[in-house]
């Protein structure tokens, strides 16, 4: 089993970002992609909305994408697919399809989703001898063929659109009487002769020999049969994450994983982003930003993590991850104060980074009583004993502190009594030190 900080599965505009601001953070990071890398990009011919290119072709942009992941080290694995995400403690546990598997401290989920089907007798049969969910894939072997698309939205009209250098004819069927595709999508699409929209009207059943050679369409009550090479599917997506694990993940009626602002879901350690994320936009530009909050998240939710570990080995993972989602980071500059004694206590820290000079008053004015390094904590004394700061701490370096607040303490210290045990003899400890006043 390999260990990592973090595990990307997916290897589209989400995860390739994902991969690329996480190797820039130097973190012990990989990436899985079930096939070759590039996502939904690559069945898309252009792309004429992500900003700084006016136009690129998806298959470009994903090299791009790749390529400049890769160039700031990012470990990626093509063709491999994950099976399952379980938990193992505070650890993540990634099975591959193949039976191996990985460990990481957090793992971001942009595996996207894959075409709803029509569900009408042929579609199955027909799959791959005329039914397609992938223009820019198959629409070259139809050269001069009659071709049909079915769906309304942005997708079918774009595939409509790439469809048509190949179609001799292009029948658009949809359901409704308007397409939600976006204006500037239908005009183009609509205003080329070769193409006739074919509405309200849904797929009753397609058929043909060793290929497909029609379909049949109900329109206003009555069955048309019409004569095509080939069927273009795009009727709707369906995300896939939530199937990659057993745990309860919360997701939507349409099975999209639900996260908050930081693209945390509801299992600590977990992320979702992109397309198999609960949105309202299913973009490049929406799904790079997603992988951006959740590395960003991701990267202090580990170094947090890893810190509480160190600080409390004997504390159970799930109270480890508990209250790893409470804290909250504050830094100083040097001489700037942490805890000023005489203020109320209500919280808990740990230094990550840095370090701090704890001084109280006394008659000749301010002390150094101790100091405080990387992996000390403080703040306990106030909250166990329910007096006031007992001592000033402040920063002699830049320092990174975290901060647990009053509850979350509480639950830390009542969940296990070696960790109670250990913040109590670490208080008798500095209470000695600084002549047996309490508060800090
Ligand atoms: C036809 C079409 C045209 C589009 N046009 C545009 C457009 O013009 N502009 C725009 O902004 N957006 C467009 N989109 C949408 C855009 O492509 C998606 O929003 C974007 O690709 C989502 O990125 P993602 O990384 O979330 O998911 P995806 O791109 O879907 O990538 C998910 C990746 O995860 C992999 N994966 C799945 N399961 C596993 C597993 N178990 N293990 C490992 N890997 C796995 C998949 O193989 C895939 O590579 C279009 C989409 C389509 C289908």
């Amino acid at each position: 089993m390999a260990d990592h900080d973090l595990v990307i599965i997916g290897g589209g505009p989400a995860g390739l970002t994902a991969g690329l601001y996480a190797a820039r953070a130097n973190m012990k990071a990989i990436l899985f992609e079930a096939k070759d890398i590039g996502g939904e990009l690559l069945n898309t011919d252009l792309i004429e909305d992500y900003p700084g290119y006016e136009s690129i072709t998806g298959r470009e942009l994903a090299e791009k994408m790749g390529a400049h992941a890769t160039k700031f080290g990012l470990k990626i694995q093509p063709y491999s697919p994950v099976k399952k995400i379980s938990s193992d403690g505070d650890w993540k546990v990634i099975t591959m399809e193949d039976g191996t598997t990985h460990r990481a401290h957090a793992v971001i989920v942009t595996v996207g989703g894959e075409p709803i089907k029509l569900g009408v007798p042929g579609e199955e049969e027909f799959h791959g001898r005329g039914v397609s969910y992938c223009a820019v894939c198959d629409g070259a072997f139809f050269k001069g063929e009659d071709l049909a698309v079915i769906g309304g939205g942005d997708s079918a009209f774009q595939e409509g659109l790439f469809l048509t250098r190949f179609a001799r004819k292009l029948s658009l069927v949809h359901r409704r009487t308007d397409f939600r595709a976006q204006a500037i999508l239908q005009d183009r699409l609509l205003g080329m002769e070769q193409v006739t929209a074919i509405t309200p009207a849904t797929v009753k059943e397609i058929g043909g020999d060793t290929q497909v050679r029609w379909m049949d369409v109900e329109r206003n009550g009555s069955i048309e049969r019409i004569s095509v090479g080939g069927v273009f599917v795009f009727i709707g997506f369906k995300p896939v994450g939530r199937h990659l694990f057993d745990e309860h993940i919360d997701h939507d009626e349409n099975g999209y994983l639900l996260t908050d602002q930081y693209m945390r879901t509801n299992i600590p350690g977990v992320y979702a982003c992109g397309d198999t994320r609960a949105q309202l936009a299913k973009q490049v530009t929406t799904a790079v930003g997603d992988a951006t909050t959740a590395v960003l998240h991701a990267e202090r939710y580990i170094e947090e993590l890893k810190h509480m570990r160190r600080s409390f080995p004997e504390a159970t993972s799930e109270v480890l991850e508990r209250e790893v989602e409470r804290m909250t980071v504050k830094r100083y500059l040097a001489g700037q104060t942490i805890i000023r004694e005489g203020d109320p206590a209500d919280s808990f820290m740990i230094m990550t980074k840095g370090a701090a000079s704890v001084r109280q008053n006394g008659p000749n004015g301010e002390r150094e009583v101790s100091t405080i390094k990387p992996g000390d904590f403080f703040g306990e004394i106030g909250l166990l004993s329910g007096t006031p700061r007992n001592a000033t701490i402040r920063a002699t370096a830049p320092s990174e502190v975290l901060v647990l607040d009053a509850a979350g303490f509480r639950d830390l210290i009542e969940n296990s009594t070696e960790t109670k045990q250990r913040v109590q003899t670490s208080m008798e400890e500095r209470l000695a030190k600084v002549g047996g006043k309490t508060g800090s």
